[in-house]
């Protein structure tokens, strides 16, 4: 694959910088750099998306008749490059990564209207609602349950582990429809308009860095239009597969791998080595780092195959299973090898540090302030979007036959 840049693709990474330039404003930077979770500061991670949408940007991986930008897969990749490399905030993109595009494959017309152009406009966000206690991997086996009641859905049961639950506005979310046959035969694919909708509470999970991103989800008689259910009755396994090849091989993961490595460089290079020297200069350390920079070009191989697909309308299938995998352990070896560069530094708990606008002195230096918070956070990339072991099992089924 021929990696380097034509004269276009270059005059569109100049388009793209000189848009970063003007456009991204200095506080969204502040919250961009201190993300020590998966999405920035949700308010700051709007704005964003809303000043990507008044330019025509804020869809790349979307067909351009829904508002996607209609760039080819090395634009996106560029862009994306582009964002990380000077911290644009990482926008709560469930809307647009997840059910986005499932929509536009099961929705019928009235409902790609009511919500894509929404969903492009970030005027309204999503939250996803698949998993229950006991239900994870085993996802089949959810047991929030849904009835027809005239044109409603009554639904009643718990989710759990909903990412930005608290912060969004909308829900798609998977429910039983029937209890016969076989488990994945009576799951229906629902939408839920409001997190306000009477009868639906969001009880907050706080996680080991300290941060809010998840919650738990109760349902108590909520209602939901029939209308807004995607697909047939009881063929929401299906929705729910498709939408897990975007979730996992939707968006590429080394745009945000090199912006790490490249915050690990920079801690290296201000901490001194146990000897004498800077510690990216230290041998063991810098051939680390090397082995992880190896790890990122290899899956940035897969990646821009992968992209190239999808611009060609091709879904990823099982390799999104893989990048998966190779992405989520690179970044946690990229978390160790932060934590380890700061060494003592790493230890302090400091979460307030992380809040916009704060500048008072901190016990962390500033290049270091997120380490901590992204190590222990990016402990759960190997569970969220289907645990590493269940991604190991359909490798093992899909591409190796086994
Ligand atoms: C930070 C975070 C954010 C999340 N956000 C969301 C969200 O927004 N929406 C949502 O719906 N869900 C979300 N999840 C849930 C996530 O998808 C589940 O945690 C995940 O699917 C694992 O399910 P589980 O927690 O029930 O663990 P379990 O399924 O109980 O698994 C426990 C362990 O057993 C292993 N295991 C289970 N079955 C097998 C098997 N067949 N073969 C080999 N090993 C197996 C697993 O790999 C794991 O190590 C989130 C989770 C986390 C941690």
């Amino acid at each position: 694959m021929d990696l380097s840049l034509s004269a276009e693709d270059q005059a569109f990474q100049d388009e793209v910088r000189r848009f970063l330039d003007d456009n991204l404003s200095e506080d969204l930077r502040e919250a961009g750099a201190k993300t020590g979770g998966v999405f920035a500061d949700f308010a700051a991670g709007l704005r964003w998306h809303k000043v990507l949408a008044r330019r025509g940007w804020s869809a790349p991986s979307w067909p351009q008749e829904y508002g996607g930008t209609g760039w080819n897969a090395t634009q996106r990749y560029i862009f994306a490059r582009e964002c990380t490399a000077v911290d644009a905030p990482r926008i709560f993109s469930m809307g647009l990564r997840m059910v986005g595009p499932v929509i536009m494959k099961f929705g019928t017309p009235e409902q790609k209207a009511k919500y894509l152009p929404k969903i492009v406009a970030g005027d309204i966000t999503f939250c996803q609602g698949y998993s229950e206690p006991g239900s994870g991997s085993d996802l089949a086996s959810l047991k929030t349950r849904a009835v027809r009641d005239g044109d409603d859905y009554v639904i009643n049961g718990t989710k759990i582990w909903t990412t930005g639950a608290h912060v969004a506005d909308h829900m798609f979310c998977l429910v039983r429809t029937a209890a016969e046959g076989k488990p994945q035969d009576g799951i229906s694919f629902v939408l839920i308009d409001s997190m306000q909708t009477p009868g639906l509470s969001v009880k907050p999970i706080v996680t080991l860095a300290g941060d809010h991103e998840v919650n738990q989800v109760f349902f108590d008689n909520v209602r939901t239009p029939v209308a807004n259910r995607i697909g047939p009755e009881n063929a929401g396994w299906t929705v729910a597969k498709y939408l897990l090849e975007f979730e996992r091989g939707g968006d590429a993961y080394t745009p945000n791998l090199y912006a790490r490595i490249e915050d690990v460089r920079r801690i290296a290079r201000e901490e001194a080595a146990d000897g004498s020297g800077r510690l990216i200069e230290e041998r063991g350390f810098a051939e680390r780092l090397a082995e992880a920079e190896i790890a990122i070009q290899a899956l940035e191989m897969i990646e821009l195959q992968v992209l190239s697909d999808l611009s060609k309308g091709r879904n990823p299938g099982a390799v999104s299973s893989q990048m998966k995998i190779r992405g989520s352990e690179t970044l946690q070896a990229l978390d160790h090898l932060g934590v380890e560069a700061l060494a003592w530094y790493a230890a302090p708990f400091e979460p307030e540090a992380r809040t916009m606008g704060r500048n008072e002195p901190t016990v962390v230096p500033d290049l270091g302030l997120t380490a901590m918070p992204l190590y222990l956070n990016n402990r759960a990339a190997t569970i969220y979007a289907g645990s590493n072991e269940i991604q190991r099992n359909i490798v093992a089924k899909a591409v190796l036959a086994l």
